[in-house]
């Protein structure tokens, strides 16, 4: 199968950064090329080409003018790997979910910075991962008004298909206007199906139970909206996969 790219940025130096659906990310050094192949000469010499990097259509090509290109397979083969959070070096913000990563046995602790639609909004994706993949609740995830990242553990990536269906069912349970609401229980009170084993051994004996509709339950002291519908619409901006780790990035509360 011809990996497709899905983005690429022109550094300096001729290295090429290029990330592709499936999740591998590359820096391509293009210095060989210009150095054995004439027309890649241009790329050093016209002053600003280099930064014109196009993507074609079918996102298995990227060309500079109409002789100078590169497949989609080669950069995959012969770029250098590189570790996943390197395009993502945006400023975010760093978040615990207290839902899924219970390692604070504190029910009083939490990221002041969250916004409410988004972390109400990984509520539903969790609970949606689990009942479409099977997947755990996730722990590790960086949520932000801007965009939330979310990391799911699976065998193997989503289809753009699923990808669809898992934020077409998120726009549903929004529009239903499901009711966020709470409520405090001993630890010998957990409803069925919710989940404690992460916990440790010392947390508190009560715990905040939020639940969304009859949708989802899970323990979390973190802010939510009221209802679902204040969450806006929600879109899944892009995917990808690295090593047994299903990314989404997905923004929340867009006009
Ligand atoms: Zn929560």
């Amino acid at each position: 199968m011809i990996p497709k790219i899905k983005i690429i940025k022109p550094l300096d130096d001729f290295l090429l950064l290029v990330s592709f659906d499936d999740g591998r990310k590359v820096l391509y050094d293009l210095k060989e090329d210009i150095a054995t192949i004439p027309d890649f000469k241009a790329l050093e010499t016209v002053c600003g080409l280099w930064k014109q990097a196009q993507l074609d259509s079918s996102r298995t090509c990227i060309y500079w003018n109409d002789r100078i290109d590169l497949s989609s397979d080669t950069i995959y083969e012969y770029g250098k790997e590189i570790e996943s959070s390197f395009m993502a070096a945006e400023p975010q913000v760093v978040y615990n979910e207290k839902c899924s990563n219970m390692n604070e046995p504190t029910l009083n602790a939490h990221n002041k910075d969250e916004f409410p639609p988004a972390h109400t909004a990984e509520h539903l994706l969790n609970q949606t991962m689990g009942r479409m993949f099977g997947c755990e609740r996730s722990r590790n995830m960086h949520i932000e008004r801007k965009k939330s990242k979310i990391n799911f553990l699976i065998e193997r990536p989503l289809t753009d298909d699923e990808v669809k269906t898992v934020e077409a069912k998120i726009n549903e349970l929004i529009a239903a206007d499901l009711p966020v609401t709470f409520e405090f229980v001993t630890r010998d009170n957990i409803p069925d199906g919710v989940k404690l084993d992460k916990l440790p051994e010392d947390v508190s004996e009560t715990l905040r139970l939020v639940r969304i509709g009859d949708y989802d339950v899970c323990p979390c002291i973190g802010t939510h909206v009221k209802s679902t519908k204040e969450i806006g619409n929600f879109r899944i901006t892009s995917t990808s996969y690295n090593e047994g780790s299903f990314r989404i990035v997905y923004k929340v509360a867009e006009e």
